[in-house]
């Protein structure tokens, strides 16, 4: 079964139709990357199904249960996590400090006692090591790269407990390096969670991606896998603008 099912989902603004009509659907530890032209709907969709914005019409199920009427926080308790383009971690805390913080924001009753576990940074290790930033718990994340912020912001969503983590344009900025590890710490990732990424860089794309869905106008163009998207023929002409 599906661990996110999205039918005919609508949002309208002021008459502008950003996501019109919208299906596709996420099995669990699969990477999904969304792509289209600018204005397709990639962004929205995205805000959608993590409750930023409420749709006008349609229906989002993870895990069997409707969440498309839920407020943002509850999706996340659900376990949904969203990495927006602009990272929200703490830069006068540490790197395990954040962990801390992040762990805190879980469902719950033990909310103190995890707290307390991490604030000494060794509950943090295990989380670290899965995205390589092991030897930076004690940093101040202020003082962390580009890359090494947004990792971080992934390590977040791990330690608040999403299960399914939504991802706009996670390499922009990033070295070639970067985006390099940045694929590494997605795959191994995805043995245990699942991941929606809209994304422009193709060669990351065809490292990452698992399967393909093509927005255009606020609707699917396309989907399948890089070599089907590639040579769909409403896909090229929806890049072209015609
Ligand atoms: P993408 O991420 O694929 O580039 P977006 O989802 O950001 O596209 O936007 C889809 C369309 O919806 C665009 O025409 C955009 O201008 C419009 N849009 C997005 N957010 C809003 C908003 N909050 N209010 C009005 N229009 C919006
Ligand atoms: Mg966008």
């Amino acid at each position: 079964m599906s661990q996110l099912q999205v039918n005919d989902l609508h949002v309208d603004f002021g008459g502008l139709k950003a996501v019109d009509g919208l299906n596709f659907s996420v099995g669990e530890g699969e990477i999904l990357c969304l792509l289209g032209p600018n204005g397709a709907g990639k962004s929205t969709t995205l805000d959608l199904i993590c409750g930023k914005t409420q749709p006008t019409g349609g229906s989002i199920r993870f895990e069997g249960t409707e969440i498309s009427q839920l407020l943002e926080f509850r999706r996340a308790r659900l376990g949904i996590g969203r990495k927006f383009q602009v990272p929200s971690v703490y830069k006068e805390l540490t790197v395990a400090e954040n962990l801390s913080v992040a762990r805190s924001r879980r469902p719950g009753m033990l909310h103190a006692l995890t707290r307390f576990a991490l604030s000494d940074g060794r509950a943090a290790v295990p989380i670290l090591e899965r995205i390589g930033l092991e030897a930076k718990a004690n940093e101040v994340a202020g003082n962390l790269s580009h890359g090494e912020t947004q990792w971080l912001e992934i390590a977040m969503l791990i330690a608040q407990d999403s299960r399914l983590i939504l991802m706009d344009e996670p390499t922009a900025g990033m070295t070639v390096e970067e985006t390099g590890r940045t694929a590494e710490i997605f795959r191994s990732l995805s043995e245990s969670h699942t991941l929606i990424v809209v994304e422009h860089d193709m060669s990351f794309v065809r490292t990452v991606a698992d399967r393909i869905v093509v927005m255009n106008r606020g609707t699917l163009l396309a989907e399948g896998s890089i070599e089907e998207i590639e040579t769909n023929e409403d896909v090229k002409s929806a890049y072209l603008g015609h």
